[in-house]
């Protein structure tokens, strides 16, 4: 008898996830993840001051409210809860104005007619449709096996959404621009694409109505973004199963075509009927021997385009008093914002960015968002205090240099909290009591599947999405060729984000494959 049904290879959410499911079928299993604490990028960590709370990766949770997961394995009740703010976005400007998105769509489109009356009518025509009428439609897509243009095209004419398949074949920018006639809404939308981790690649336009879709219903987990994986592995141990930590995978062990365990680093080994990969296509190909999957898998494993064209750089504070933005004298509403832009006024200035990331610079105007935590869930800080980080994109390599990022944390820290000064009147020396830059560098020395500061674990370039992501051959989160071996990270059919998406995608395969009764109802429109 095997030591395990199943092993699962991460602890991040997806993994968790996955075997929260599997455990919750009656499987015997157990999660591996080589760091001492589980999560991945879904982390919180005490960074800058004792008891103040910062998600260091995944903070905006986009569509889990829909996502099957909270009620399927009763997250809530394992100590898991999310918040919706009321004001969604505000992007700022440097001329002092700003435009904010709300959940309720009459208060957006005022804001938005500020700046364009015909944007304001375009939006509200377009979140109606996207966000409110067909949300459940991108969810429900996420959470399926992915299909061939030819079949999403059908799916789409079937919906009442056929234009869709048209902007698919344009860049998300020419898409935008192609809607929206005012620079501060299309700027909005630009940065949303890159806070997703998209980018203007050609044939990917269709991220445009999934932008909409979220783009007023983002989350905040309450108490930090480490409550997904801490719940997640509660289902699992509930089940019978075990999360161990501290513990790295080093190879899947595979005889002719079939897997049989898994070898640790310190050279010990553990059985298993079949084993889930819940980290990276690439490392998930190296520890199965490439030589066990046909040479294209192989070779879209070496060649794999980690990033966009950019990742992250997080300016955490610990404060006296929420950053007091100049644009709420143009708009109030700004105060409450959840996720609040700045840095970029147009079009042009995204441009430049991207250049000069693309040329290892650091950028000449960081852009990015953030967030104050504390003003919708006050238990990230002690009381009457608070948290808040901005996000500027930044290159993993400045000058051709990781370790740069390290060496000059201090200085570069200086230069953003200067820039966010230009926005925020009160981050002076009495507010800011403690403050961390968390580095492109420093990503993937917490997540090793993160490679290059990859925020969202792969590109989302036409190659890489949907059906071809990771290969047209592995896209049904099975392993190939290789019997009993399956993968759910985010570098799986449905992408990263955090979402559970491909977690849950993997455990329908796997309860199939291994005669394990489904006991949850199918995610269907
Ligand atoms: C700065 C930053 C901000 C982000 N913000 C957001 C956001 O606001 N919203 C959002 O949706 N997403 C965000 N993301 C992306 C999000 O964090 C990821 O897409 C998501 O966490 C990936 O989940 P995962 O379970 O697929 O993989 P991961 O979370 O990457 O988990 C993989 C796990 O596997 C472990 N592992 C790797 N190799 C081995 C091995 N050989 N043996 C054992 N264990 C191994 C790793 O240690 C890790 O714990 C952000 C990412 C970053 C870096």
């Amino acid at each position: 008898m095997s030591d395990w049904n199943g092993i699962v290879i991460g602890g991040g959410h997806n993994a968790l996830t996955c075997a929260a499911y599997l455990a919750k079928a009656g499987a015997r299993i157990t999660v591996l993840e080589r760091n001492e604490e589980i999560g991945g990028g879904t982390t919180t960590w005490e960074a800058t001051l004792s008891g103040y709370r910062h998600n260091m990766h995944a903070n905006y949770f986009h569509g889990f409210d829909l996502a099957p997961l909270s009620d399927d394995l009763e997250l809530e009740r394992h100590g898991f809860e999310l918040v919706m703010p009321e004001v969604q976005q505000a992007c700022l400007y440097r001329d002092g104005r700003a435009l904010v998105i709300h959940r309720d769509l009459d208060k957006t489109c005022e804001s938005i007619a500020r700046f364009s009356a015909r944007d304001a009518e375009t939006y509200r025509r377009l979140y109606q449709r996207y966000g409110i009428d067909n949300r459940r439609f991108f969810a429900v897509q996420g959470f399926s096996p992915p299909v061939g243009p030819e079949a999403m095209r059908q799916r789409l004419e079937a919906s009442g959404l056929g234009e869709i398949a048209e902007f698919a074949t344009a860049t998300p920018y020419e898409v935008i621009d192609r809607h929206f006639e005012s620079e501060p809404l299309r700027v909005l939308f630009k940065k949303l694409l890159h806070i997703v981790h998209a980018n203007d690649f050609a044939g990917t336009g269709a991220w445009f109505p999934m932008l909409v879709s979220n783009v007023a219903s983002a989350t905040l987990p309450v108490g930090g973004a480490v409550n997904l994986p801490k719940a997640l592995a509660t289902v699992v141990t509930d089940n019978g199963g075990t999360v161990q930590t501290g513990t790295h995978v080093s190879r899947i062990i595979i005889e002719g075509d079939v897997v049989r365990g898994v070898e640790l680093a310190d050279g010990s080994a553990l059985s298993a009927d079949f084993v889930v990969s819940g980290v990276d296509f690439p490392q998930t190909v190296m520890m199965a021997n490439p030589s066990n999957f046909d040479e294209d898998v192989a070779a879209r494993a070496r060649n794999w385009r980690w990033t966009s064209e950019h990742s992250l750089m997080t300016l955490h504070l610990a404060l006296n008093d929420p950053p007091n933005y100049r644009a709420a004298e143009f708009d109030p509403d700004v105060q409450n914002a959840y996720n609040v832009q700045f840095g970029a006024d147009d079009s042009a200035d995204l441009v430049l960015m991207l250049d000069e990331m693309r040329a290892g610079k650091f950028p000449s105007k960081p852009a990015g968002n953030g967030c104050t935590n504390t003003l919708f869930d006050p238990t990230y800080a002690p009381d009457g205090k608070h948290v808040s980080f901005w996000w500027p994109f930044a290159p993993y390599e400045l000058s051709g240099r990781s370790e740069s990022w390290a060496e000059q944390r201090e200085r570069y820290a200086q230069i953003l909290l200067s820039v966010w000064r230009m926005y925020a009147t009160n981050l002076d020396e009495d507010n800011v009591l403690g403050s961390y830059l968390y580095t492109p560098y420093d990503i993937p020395q917490h997540d090793i599947s993160m490679v290059r500061g990859s925020v969202r674990l792969g590109a989302y370039n036409a190659d890489q999405w949907g059906i071809n992501r990771p290969h047209p051959k592995l896209s049904d989160y099975r392993g190939g060729r290789i019997d009993g071996l399956y993968h759910c990270g985010s570098t799986s059919a449905s992408g990263g984000g955090v979402n559970g998406a491909p977690g849950y995608n993997a455990a329908n395969v796997v309860v199939e494959d291994q005669g394990l009764g489904r006991w949850w109802q199918p995610f269907e429109l």
